[in-house]
């Protein structure tokens, strides 16, 4: 484990010196911001490319501009970095930060890396209104949306952190992305869905929709539209298959039932065999994990292009549930397999740095802690975070 400062630490959405920060502005925005200073379209999209496809961080090295005007465009921009307060490496290769925003909130991204791929999971919420019963991230009180500048600086920075900008002839380090790190995507829509067209824009970080993965509780009003409007691959995280048990392990369930959770699964635009969707279930022991269990969700899938992802609960200090038995585990998963339907169990990864599923936490919960009141913002309850 190590920490390091970040010398390049400057919050995105930092404005200290009135300077416009340019990560997380669409392409249409910086367009606009460059004819605001009087400079043509064409110059913005040259400032795109050293930004997004070649990770620069200072005008300085944007080798087609002329001096005077990159000179210009320091006086009036930012490139812009979240401030890193914490970088955790895990025996296994799992990497962790913390970032933190100008407001003092912070959050945390990971970076697993495979034999076949390397996958960032990013954080859309400090925090999270869902409040999961299995989950750490539930049980930190303060809420807010990132950005679409804090959530795309996660990427920015762990390129930087892995030195993933140039790597000529080779894979990159990260080559997927899962929005399964704090917080609800969903309700957190166009922070998110601008965050994405940005990482998926073909001229700068250009990572396909099809390596991006987004992990939802089931917001179901929103989930046509992350299909239509952002494209990206769908994980739901069902959890149980019973309506009884769902509406206590995840409350939205109250709000949003298996049924019509399933519903939208079957309507989601793009859904098809070769382009499943993923639903997570998280093994707690004598809660969800019995044979009948496992039956049941081969029946409610029957009629979606699903795949299941099981995972091992992670637990946590004060965690009202235990972990599945491995013998369990396997059992839900071959009966699952036998079905025709794949259920992979999920590997814990980063386990020394708490870096696994529902493990995530930021520092409110120890400045809680420390005697600081933090609360749960009105402004925060999921209905009105979520359009
Ligand atoms: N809010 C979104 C994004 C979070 S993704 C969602 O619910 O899908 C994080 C995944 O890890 C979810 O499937 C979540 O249910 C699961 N998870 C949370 N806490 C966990 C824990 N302690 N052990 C295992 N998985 C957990």
């Amino acid at each position: 484990m190590s920490a390091q400062p970040n010398p390049l630490s400057v919050a995105p959405t930092e404005n200290q010196d009135h300077r416009t920060v340019l990560v997380g502005l669409s392409r249409d925005e910086m367009i606009t911001a460059f004819a605001d200073l009087g400079e043509k379209a064409f110059r913005a999209k040259q400032v795109w490319q050293w930004i997004y496809h070649h990770g620069v961080t200072d005008f300085a090295q944007m080798s087609n501009i002329g001096k005077g005007l990159r000179e210009k465009l320091a006086a009036h921009f930012v490139i812009g970095r979240p401030g890193i307060v914490q970088d955790l490496r895990s025996s296994d290769g799992t990497a962790k930060w913390l970032m933190r925003f100008p407001d003092g909130q912070e959050a945390e991204t990971v970076h697993i890396p495979e034999d076949d791929r390397g996958t960032l999971c990013i954080s859309s919420q400090v925090g999270c209104t869902l409040n999961c019963r299995f989950c750490h991230t539930g049980t930190q009180m303060l809420v807010r949306n990132l950005e679409a500048a804090e959530i795309l600086g996660q990427l920015m920075h762990a390129r930087d952190a892995l030195e993933d900008w140039r790597r000529p002839g080779e894979e990159r380090l990260i080559s997927n992305i899962v929005m399964m790190g704090m917080g609800e995507p969903l309700y957190n829509f166009e922070n998110v869905k601008k965050a994405l067209k940005i990482m998926t824009d073909n001229e700068g970080i250009s990572i396909s929709k099809r390596r991006i993965t987004l992990s939802t509780a089931g917001v179901v009003p929103l989930m046509e539209r992350c299909g239509a409007e952002i494209g990206v691959n769908l994980a739901v995280s069902l959890h149980a298959v019973r309506d009884d048990i769902r509406d206590e392990i995840v409350p939205l369930n109250r709000k949003y039932p298996i049924a019509q959770v399933l519903q939208a699964c079957r309507d989601y635009p793009g859904v098809h065999n070769a382009r499943r969707i993923t639903f997570e279930y998280v093994m707690l022991k004598d809660i969800n994990d019995s044979d009948a269990d496992a039956r049941e969700l081969v029946r409610l899938l029957k009629d979606i292009p699903a795949k299941v992802n099981l995972i091992p609960f992670n637990a946590w200090p004060g965690a009202p549930y235990d972990c599945s038995s491995p013998e369990r585990i396997t059992r839900f998963s071959d009966i699952v397999f036998q079905s025709g339907i794949s259920a992979p169990v999920r590997k814990p990864r980063g386990e020394d740095i708490l870096a696994a599923c529902g493990q995530l936490k930021s520092a409110s919960l120890r400045l809680r802690k420390h005697g600081t009141p933090v609360q749960k913002t009105p402004s925060a309850e999921p209905g009105s975070l979520a359009l």
